[in-house]
């Protein structure tokens, strides 16, 4: 045995319960990091470099719901909006955040839902994507673990709200696919733009059930919506398990804690904070 392993040795047997209990959870939550860390090396890997995904096209998919399924969309909102995890996009912050903003995000994918009430659209919206990747950009085929969502949101966006940062894009997905749920007479400004690789910005036709499919780590953006309410259903793809926790995950694998219940909380103490 070495002089180190028996110092080591010695050194465990003396720890008391209560350290030995904290060490334990500070191993425990260091293997958390690991995994979650480990898992977004391999999904990173995969994606492409920013300078590609910039080079790619947005895919308009004209009519890809019809009036009735874009209602049936907000009917499903309006009935699970109490179990679904929620955050707010503020003009300062660029990711979804704990507070109310004008932008406001429910993820529809919280404890599996979209998929539970809506399988056959779930179905089309991954195969849609897949379609457009397979004749636009083959990602898909060059990830390591199974293309699945991420999450599955959907948006209100009130005058005020807007996602104005130029170079915004989804960090850690792959493919994005928007599908458009107000009537473009519902609300002025409000426009999907992204910026091109001359530095232009690109704007494109976006009306009630079109979709627009793209690569996640396409810079995009959104300008203020100055009038009305803007209404839009997102899913992301990418690699790793499907998600079912009340936001949009960082973790690729693995249990998550993030409930409905923390996500109300957070939100409430955040607003509270903000006041003080
Ligand atoms: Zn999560």
């Amino acid at each position: 045995m070495s002089l180190l392993s028996s110092h080591l040795r010695r050194a465990a047997a003396s720890v008391s319960a209560v350290a030995a209990a904290a060490a334990a959870i500070t191993m425990q939550q260091y293997a958390e990091f690991e995994s979650m860390v480990a898992g977004s090396a391999l999904a990173e890997q995969h994606l492409p470099l920013s300078a590609e995904a910039q080079k790619t096209n947005v895919v308009r998919i004209p009519g890809f719901l019809s009036a009735r399924e874009v209602h049936e969309i907000h009917e499903l909102y309006a009935e699970l909006k109490p179990r679904l995890g929620s955050a707010g996009r503020t003009t300062s912050n660029q990711a979804a955040a704990y507070r109310q903003g004008k932008w406001e995000t429910a993820y529809l994918s919280t404890d599996g839902l979209f998929a539970k009430c809506m399988p056959e659209l779930r179905a089309r919206l991954i195969e849609t994507a897949a379609r457009v990747d397979a004749d636009h950009w083959q990602l898909l085929p060059r990830a390591v673990a199974p293309v699945v969502p991420r999450c599955v949101e959907y948006h209100t966006v009130e005058a005020g709200g807007s996602l104005p940062f130029l170079t915004h894009y989804d960090a850690g997905s792959l493919v994005t696919i928007d599908v458009m749920l107000s009537d473009s007479r519902d609300f002025e400004g409000g426009e999907f733009r992204t910026l091109e690789c001359d530095g232009t910005m690109r704007r494109y036709p976006f009306e009630k059930g079109d979709a627009l499919v793209f690569v996640s780590h396409k810079f995009h953006c959104v300008t203020p919506v100055t009038a009305g309410r803007r209404h839009v259903l997102v899913m992301e793809l990418w690699e790793g398990e499907e998600r079912e926790c009340a936001h949009r995950c960082e973790r690729h694998t693995g249990p998550c804690s993030h409930t409905v219940r923390a996500s109300f909380w957070r939100r409430a103490l955040s607003d509270l904070a903000s006041d003080l």
